[in-house]
């Protein structure tokens, strides 16, 4: 580790704004006449020719397949019908796929466009990708835009028209992706152990947020504001123990990451790039939002929601239900933690990326509230006497985590 207590890794940042849609020579306008939420094209194509496809014909396959497609959709469609009809194998197919959007359900887009934002990428993943893009590039246009590249008197008659039929037009369609080298940073911190030291258990809370969008700081107080906190007082107790000659067996891993909201990103890159060997990893435990309560615990006792305990490892499991049992005695809500969790809280933070390698992970996590991903997510409103109890129950596992005399066992399948 000669970078210190850093683990730089290298991302791509992609401002937005990369594609430009142009009818003969005249750009059309973002937002209004055209919108799409993901880039994916890159490249310049001239489209002279589109397939028109309904939506509610998707399944029968027209005869050849377009690279260039028109989608109509029905005018009663929702946005929750959106997506089970761009997974048609017909649109996935094709580069292009331009959807003309029922006015309501265009307005509905526009809210979810971020003009500002900027998707990253790991720099070394980057690498692996071909320039081929990942997957259509989905052009939202309106009905007016429709009659702007094809014709009022075409546009209209556009129902008429048998599915898979063809359409004149002539667009200019250029992706250009602006494209910003960014170094990024883990921060690490190991206290050995002593007598198993050789094995570790690693501790995660991310330590970035959202930043300044339109001119608004996100604070991020319980995203992850808590979990970082939470992380830096277990490392002192843990420091301090061992300065007092009462060490941990097994060695610890302090470990607050960075690129979290971006996409796991900071996680990502350690568990592809370990400084200590992965199969010496006991557990992971990982921290994101411990500061708040959820509408669901409005009232009633001290909680937290553990996710993840019981996938890999039934000892891990046990020992968290032990270290609060005999040391915290807050509530322990697994509500998350079923399979079938429609909000997969246990794909969404950074112990996923130590899951997917086999190693066994908790997710503490108290919940969303309506400060969430919202510049009001203020230290003010952080409830310190539960922050104070679930960071003790965390630091409890690790303890015993560490200093028990049999590593963990892991027995379930991995997927
Ligand atoms: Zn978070």
């Amino acid at each position: 580790m000669d970078e210190g207590y850093y683990q730089p890794y290298r991302l791509v940042e992609e401002r937005k704004g990369s594609i430009s849609v142009q009818y003969k020579g005249r750009t059309l306008e973002f937002l209004n006449e055209v919108l799409y939420l993901t880039e994916e094209f890159t490249g310049s194509v001239s489209v002279k020719e589109l397939q028109v496809l309904r939506a509610n014909a998707l399944r029968q396959k027209p005869k050849s397949a377009a690279n260039h497609i028109l989608l109509q959709l029905a005018a009663d469609v929702a946005m929750t019908d959106l997506r089970p009809i761009l997974e048609q194998e017909a649109v996935r197919s094709a580069d292009i796929v331009l959807v003309v959007a029922p006015d309501q359900l265009f307005e509905q887009l526009q809210v979810f466009v971020h003009p500002e934002g900027s998707r990253m990428r790991l720099a070394d993943e980057m690498a692996n990708h071909a320039s081929k893009p990942n997957g259509s590039q989905i052009l939202f246009i309106t009905q007016t835009t429709l009659e702007k590249i094809a014709g009022a008197k075409k546009a209209k008659g556009l129902h008429a028209m048998p599915n898979g039929s063809r359409l004149k037009t002539k667009m200019l369609i250029t992706g250009k992706p602006k494209m910003k080298e960014v170094i990024a940073e883990n921060v690490l911190a190991y206290i050995e152990g002593s007598d198993k030291k050789d094995e570790h258990v690693i501790i995660t809370a991310h330590y970035d947020h959202i930043g300044v969008e339109g001119g608004v700081v996100y604070n991020g107080a319980d995203d992850d504001g808590s979990g970082t906190v939470a992380l830096m007082e277990i490392a002192e107790a843990l420091a301090l123990a061992k300065a007092e000659g009462y060490g941990p067996r097994r060695s610890i891993l302090i470990m607050p990451v960075s690129g979290e909201e971006k996409g796991l990103l900071g996680s990502r890159f350690y568990s592809d790039h370990p400084v200590l060997p992965l199969e010496k990893a006991v557990a992971n435990l990982n921290i994101d939002m411990i500061g708040r309560t959820d509408s669901a615990h409005a009232e009633g006792p001290p909680y937290v929601y553990v996710i993840g305990s019981d996938r890999l490892s039934s000892d891990l499991h046990a020992v968290n239900e032990a270290a609060n049992k005999d040391n915290v005695g807050i509530e322990l809500d697994y509500a998350f933690n079923a399979a079938d969790d429609p909000n997969r809280f246990y794909y969404r933070s950074d112990h996923y990326n130590f899951a997917r390698k086999g190693i066994p992970c908790i997710f503490y996590f108290s919940g969303v509230h309506e400060d969430y991903h919202q510049p009001g997510d203020d230290v003010e409103k952080i409830r310190f006497d539960l922050l104070e109890r679930r960071t003790r129950l965390v630091f409890h596992t690790a303890w015993e985590l560490a200093n028990r005399e049999d590593r963990i066992r892991i027995d379930k399948p991995t997927k």
